[in-house]
């Protein structure tokens, strides 16, 4: 593939985090690799690197030469002569193409982790013939050398950035090349169609010629229910990995938790009792939270956004005014609104027009407070909002909470949303793909229903193809690729 990419060259880079850490590790691709690390570390055994075996790891020094000195020397001398300077004790692993992470000799060499060590490595090696990499430039080798497609490539990006174990399971499925295997099926499916589409189109006489006994309307019905089945049968897998894209979503962004109440009903507790660590201000003066609070946190692997709003419903001054407002902002944006009552009071008016707000949404209703003695009638609730969970709890007793957090994933997580394959999808570029692919075989199965001329219906599978080959970079441009890669850290 020739996407402008210069590959005869040797990069490098830093591929750990800079700062204060114990090991710290300089990585080295391209063909002079082994060369450069020739010329820059020194074996305790006294061996190269270009003679280490792939796969081994090696001790010694990284050095840096005087001054008309040649790498000869290097091992040649005794120490007492040493013709170079020691800059770091360190490890170094060869791994040789085409077994290494980008198909091409790859040398990395663990130092200390500290930032002048490992900018002294990175600055060796370029002063002896390696560029420095660019954003992504190992992993997007790994893709134009074909040892991994771009869904796979991107899969690498999503483990760096898990934040949850459940982000990083898929990802790592991804990786492996789950999603590009049910691709490959789908595009099997429809490379076959398209084949006997054009086989129809290029020898019509074939096909007529095939039952002599039949009308040619009849043949013509019957191969156009053949296509229909198969390219129906796509679209079913198709849309089995949409259905995923909503998980995904959640995934990616976590589920927005609104906290709605009036006053002193317990929505602060309830929140540092969700994080498990205090956050917001708890008092039993109503009115305490007069912002919004948001914090960040995991319900069953799964990346919540906890805002706790004022519930002023009345603002006595311009700051509660504000409050109302951005109230107001992050209820409009909600997935779940937790409507938070007092078990210990009964169910007031102004409990009554705050649910008035939201009756319409995705809300839970929590009733906090249950350590104390009931005030509240239930049914008064459930009466108003038949349809809700209803969850009881006790924020200071941390009672609960658990049956809480089940009833907030249930309600966005439902199961006919998982996938048989197990893959989820998370990447939004995926999913426009997918929608573009499978809106181009709705097209090919409306002109088919209509006994239009295969010509054109072959045109929508050959696009529905193009737009699979956009997720694994069989088919795309070096501005897109570009930008991809662009967003990955450097050193990866
Ligand atoms: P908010 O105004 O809705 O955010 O309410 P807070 O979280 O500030 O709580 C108001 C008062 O209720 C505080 O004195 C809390 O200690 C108390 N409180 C909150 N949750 C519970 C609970 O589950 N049980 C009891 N007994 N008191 C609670």
């Amino acid at each position: 593939m020739e996407l402008g990419l210069k590959q005869e060259d040797t990069i490098v880079a830093i591929s750990t985090p800079l700062g204060r850490a114990g090991i710290g590790i300089v990585r080295m691709s391209g063909r002079d690799a082994l060369s450069i690390a020739d010329k820059m570390f020194v074996s305790k055994n006294k061996q190269r690197p270009s003679q280490f075996k792939s796969f081994s790891v090696h001790y010694g020094d990284v050095v840096r030469l005087q001054e008309g000195s040649d790498n000869n020397t290097i091992i040649s001398v005794d120490k007492d002569n040493a013709c170079y300077e020691v800059i770091d004790e360190a490890l170094l692993t060869v791994m040789r193409a085409p077994k290494s992470y980008t198909r091409e000799d790859v040398v990395e060499i663990s130092s200390h982790g500290g930032i002048a060590c490992l900018k002294a490595i990175l600055s060796l090696a370029v002063k002896l013939g390696a560029r420095l990499a660019e954003s992504g430039e190992f992993t997007k080798r790994a893709f134009l050398n074909g040892r991994i497609d771009l869904a796979q490539a991107e899969a690498v990006m999503d483990i760096i950035n898990s934040k949850t174990e459940a982000f990083l399971r898929i990802s790592t499925s991804q990786l492996k090349g789950d999603l590009s295997t049910e691709l490959e099926r789908i595009r099997r499916l429809l490379m076959d169609v398209f084949v006997k589409i054009e086989a129809v189109i290029n020898f019509p006489e074939d096909d007529i010629c095939e039952e002599v006994d039949k009308s040619v309307d009849v043949k013509r019905c019957r191969r156009h229910s053949t296509f229909l089945e198969e390219i129906s049968s796509a679209i079913e897998r198709i849309e089995s990995l949409l259905k995923t894209a909503e998980q995904g979503r959640i995934m990616r962004e976590g589920i927005n938790i609104v906290f709605c109440g009036r006053p002193n009903v317990g929505k602060s507790s309830l929140l540092n009792a969700l994080l498990r660590t205090p956050r917001a201000i708890v008092s039993d003066i109503p009115g305490t939270t007069r912002d919004t609070i948001e914090e960040s946190a995991q319900i069953k692997g799964v990346p919540v956004r906890l805002v706790d709003t004022a519930g002023i419903l009345e603002p006595r001054d311009l700051i509660e005014e504000e409050a109302v407002k951005r109230s107001r902002d992050s209820i409009k944006a909600a997935d779940i609104i937790l409507f938070i009552v007092d078990a210990n009071s009964i169910f007031t008016d102004e409990d009554k027009r705050l649910f008035e707000q939201i009756k319409e949404r995705n809300v839970i209703v929590v009733v906090n407070k249950c350590d104390l003695q009931q005030r509240l009638d239930e049914s008064e609730i459930m009466a108003l909002c038949p349809n809700k969970s209803l969850v009881k709890v006790s924020a200071v007793k941390r009672m609960g909470l658990e049956v809480l957090e089940t009833a907030i994933f249930e309600s966005v997580w439902s199961t006919d949303m998982d996938s048989q394959e197990g893959i989820i999808l998370t990447n939004l570029r995926h999913v426009e793909a997918l929608e573009r692919c499978r809106g181009c075989l709705f097209e090919a199965v409306s002109l088919l229903r209509d006994a239009s001329p295969v010509e054109i219906v072959s045109e929508q599978i050959r696009q529905a193809v193009g737009f699979l080959d956009k997720i694994t970079g069989r088919n795309i441009d070096a501005d897109l690729l570009n930008a991809i890669f662009s967003r990955f850290c450097i050193g990866k």
